[in-house]
């Protein structure tokens, strides 16, 4: 008898077991899924997301505050001066542009996304956007070049800036030995 009542406990148990069971995955199935079929949906991202990095290199005046204020020295800049005769423009900003910049790239395998880049710059160009795939094989690619200017272009802006600083230097020399014969023909002569 014992036997008999051991048999329909352990039936009772398992149908009261598959019961609860199909209980939640019915539940589930009727609940809005909180997940989307990646990569084919894609989340919005917040507004504030960080992500990958861009500069709008139009505006940017070479400055230098987003390189310093990087904790892991992942931007490097190079500038090169504009001579008197050169207009570089504006930014957007109204900020005038001094410094051509032959050379800024981030290599974005070593940013942290901290974002202190962003918050210094003056005239607002570099930002981080909502793009967060960029996987590459090989990790030179994840070096980006932001600088517009051609080889050819960095040449002549630095020939240009070594003239005009020659120039300057022979002028100010002329103008010392001016001044030095000046000075020696004022002396009063003695005896
Ligand atoms: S987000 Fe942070 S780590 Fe990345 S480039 Fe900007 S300052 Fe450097
Ligand atoms: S802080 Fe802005 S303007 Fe200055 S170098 Fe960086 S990106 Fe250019």
């Amino acid at each position: 008898m014992e036997a008999v009542r051991t048999y329909f406990r352990t039936i009772w148990r398992a149908l009261s077991s598959i019961a609860i069971g199909m209980s939640v995955t019915i539940r589930h199935l009727l609940t809005p899924a909180v997940t989307v079929q990646y990569p084919d949906v894609k989340l919005k991202m917040p507004e504030r997301a960080r992500n990958r990095l861009y500069v709008n290199i139009d505006d940017c005046i070479g400055c230098d505050q987003c390189s310093l204020a990087c904790p892991v020295d992942c931007i490097t800049i190079e500038t090169v001066k504009s001579t008197p005769d050169q207009d570089l423009g504006t930014t957007s900003t109204g900020h005038k542009k001094r410094l051509h910049v032959p050379l800024f790239d981030i290599d974005i395998a070593k940013c942290c996304y901290c974002g202190l880049c962003v918050y210094p710059c003056p005239t607002e160009c570099i930002v981080m956007t909502d793009v967060y795939e960029f996987s590459e094989f090989d990790r030179h690619n994840l070096i980006y070049h932001f600088s517009s200017m051609s080889p050819d272009q960095i040449e002549a802006a630095q020939a240009k800036l070594k003239k005009a600083e020659e120039e300057a230097a022979a002028k100010k020399a002329t103008a010392a030995a001016a001044a030095e014969a000046k000075q020696k023909s004022e002396q009063p002569k003695q005896g």
